[in-house]
């Protein structure tokens, strides 16, 4: 349920936003999900579609961009992405260590946003 409120969330910040500049009909919109924000971008896309449904929204293309994840390791000061396994569906739960020393003091400097960048419309 995590995917349903963030795609409400970014369904009504796309709806006020339109209705605030008066901008007609939605053609797509764009997303930014970071690598470590734990969102499964199919479901988000699907909801947030589903969600425009019946409004000016209605058949947007949901693009999605994907943030890679970029890190700070406290032990070694390692800087730089961490590798993901993709497939494994409990990497949540395991937490996020160094690629170089294995450390979890690490600080997650990009990766978890998720942010709405861009809203295309056209008048009608
Ligand atoms: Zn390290």
């Amino acid at each position: 349920m995590h995917e349903f409120s963030i795609s409400s969330e970014i369904v009504r910040t796309v709806l006020d936003t339109v209705k605030k500049n008066d901008g007609g009909k939605v053609l797509s919109i764009q997303l930014e999900i970071g690598e470590l924000a734990l969102l499964n971008v199919e479901q988000v896309t699907f909801w947030i579609q589903e969600l425009f449904k019946g409004s000016v929204a209605e058949g947007a293309k949901v693009k999605v961009k994907a943030i890679r994840a970029r890190i700070q390791c406290e032990s070694c000061g390692y800087k730089g992405g961490i590798s993901l396994d993709q497939k494994d569906p409990f990497k949540h739960l395991i937490p996020y260590s160094c690629p170089k020393c294995g450390s979890f003091g690490i600080k997650v400097e990009k990766g978890r946003e998720c942010m709405l960048r861009r809203i295309q419309t056209v008048r009608e």
